[in-house]
């Protein structure tokens, strides 16, 4: 009779706290996603659209501004915009090539450091922002400024425990080099699949996050919706595909709910605007982050002479004839503040989609704007250089950088739709997930997704 009763009650518990059953969960971000890759059935995404129909889905996220990889990352990390999470560009401002690789950058609590405090597992597959953290299997995505295509070597000599990359070359994947971990190769995100698929059926972390990166690469050069961005989504499914396939293998599907996410959306581009051009005579800079341009006052100067430097850039903008002037919205220190963008820019442009900025000024026979990010000018000099591929970095709300979302699996409705949500969202959707306390200054749970 004890007995009897004694069972009663543990399957009541069961039954009726359904996120006690969740014990893992598996965020993999493509580097800019966009909803119609999901949406619209013909792209080559037969494993999202399955996770779609069988989880809930969104009509888009909303990144940060800029919409940018390291900001969007650290964003979904810590439930802060990059006004609080320190990471408010790809780059430290005077940068001198290096970009944010590194966990100590990150000015906000994270959900990483949340999971080890209650001594859970975590695993970090060429996740941005996060080399030398606390992860207990961390192989998070750094290269070398001479070798920005290696995508091997960096990251083999940060990874912990020490071993690992050895270990995954012995068991999953063959030997790996700067050929097939290369960002000019989808079999660097392939490769990254069958990594988390054997650090999740070996290691069963409670939080796995994996980062692929070709996306991006191909939308940079082609533009948005070029063929060899298709081929690239297709070998990023595939990968989804293997990580799918680890779950079931490691008996663990009851258990493992997965998030499928992007950082921003992409516009293709036919031009590249030069604000600094319209400045010269100002104590202050453009500092460029693709669609958008962010001005900062010299270090020479001072905090008053700011509102000076504020009149006088937005003088010269405003001279600009109407056919340029329409090209960019300017946005005011306040309305910074209300988008949780970097605190220390006076002032910010956005452009529309199809013109990206370049702090460039004088002749520029090719700019380089870091790895990833191939933009050949033409030799004239100008305020406007036509260009070609695609770029982000814009106004979030603008539809071209509306990100995607799915979430399927444990816990996770079914036949679920939600419209909106945006990248601080996810660390308290992880949170709540595995049931434990997470407070985010930005990011809210959204409804609809939870059981
Ligand atoms: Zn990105």
């Amino acid at each position: 009779m004890k007995i009897r009763l004694f069972i009663l009650i543990c399957f009541s518990i069961a039954f009726s706290s359904g996120q006690a059953q969740i014990k893992h969960v598996i965020l993999v971000s493509i580097d800019g996603f966009h909803p119609d890759m999901y949406l619209d059935k013909g792209w080559p995404t037969p494993n999202l659209q399955q996770l779609m129909k069988k989880g809930t889905y969104a009509n888009y996220m909303l990144s940060v501004f800029p919409a940018y990889t390291h900001p969007a990352h650290a964003a979904m990390e810590t439930g802060s915009f990059p006004a609080r999470s320190g990471i408010a560009y790809n780059q430290p401002v005077n940068s001198r090539g290096e970009w944010f690789w590194y966990y100590k950058s990150i000015k906000a609590p994270t959900i990483w450091q949340a999971l080890k405090d209650r001594g859970m597992t975590t695993a970090a597959i060429m996740w941005p922002n996060v080399v030398d953290g606390p992860i207990t299997y961390n192989l998070g995505e750094i290269w070398d400024e001479d070798h920005p295509d290696d995508r091997a070597t960096p990251v083999r000599k940060h990874a912990i425990p020490k071993g690992i990359y050895e270990e995954i070359e012995q068991n999953a994947t063959g030997k790996l080099d700067s050929t097939n971990m290369n960002d000019n190769y989808f079999s660097l995100d392939e490769n990254a699949g069958r990594m988390a698929a054997y650090i999740f059926k070996t290691k069963k972390p409670a939080f796995m996050a994996l980062h692929f990166a070709t996306v991006d690469g191909e939308e940079h050069e082609f533009g948005r919706d070029a063929d060899s961005v298709r081929l690239a989504v297709e070998a990023n499914d595939r990968a989804i595909g293997d990580v799918m396939e680890a779950i079931k293998q490691s008996g663990l599907k009851d258990s493992t709910a997965v998030i499928i996410v992007g950082d921003h959306g992409f516009s293709t581009i036919h031009q590249v605007m030069r604000p600094n051009m319209l400045i010269r005579n100002v104590p202050a800079t453009f500092i460029a982050a693709g669609g958008s341009a962010f001005l900062y006052r010299f270090a020479n100067t001072k905090k008053t002479d700011e509102a000076g430097i504020v009149r006088a850039v937005t003088d010269s903008l405003n001279k600009l004839p109407a056919d340029k002037r329409k090209l960019f919205r300017i946005i005011s220190r306040k309305e910074l503040d209300e988008m949780g963008a970097d605190s220390a820019a006076l002032l910010a442009l956005t452009a529309v989609p199809g013109t990206v900025f370049s702090g460039a000024v004088g002749k520029a026979k090719a700019t380089n704007y870091g790895p990833g990010t191939r933009i050949q000018n033409d030799p004239l000099e100008g305020v406007l250089i036509p260009a070609t591929g695609g770029h982000h970095g814009y106004d979030p709300n603008i539809a071209d950088m509306h990100t995607g979302f799915i979430a399927y699996g444990a816990g996770i409705n079914k036949g679920g739709h939600i419209k909106e949500m945006r990248v601080v969202d996810i660390a308290p959707l992880i949170a709540k997930l595995l049931g434990i306390e997470f407070n985010t200054p930005d990011g809210k749970l959204v409804e609809g997704i939870i059981k």
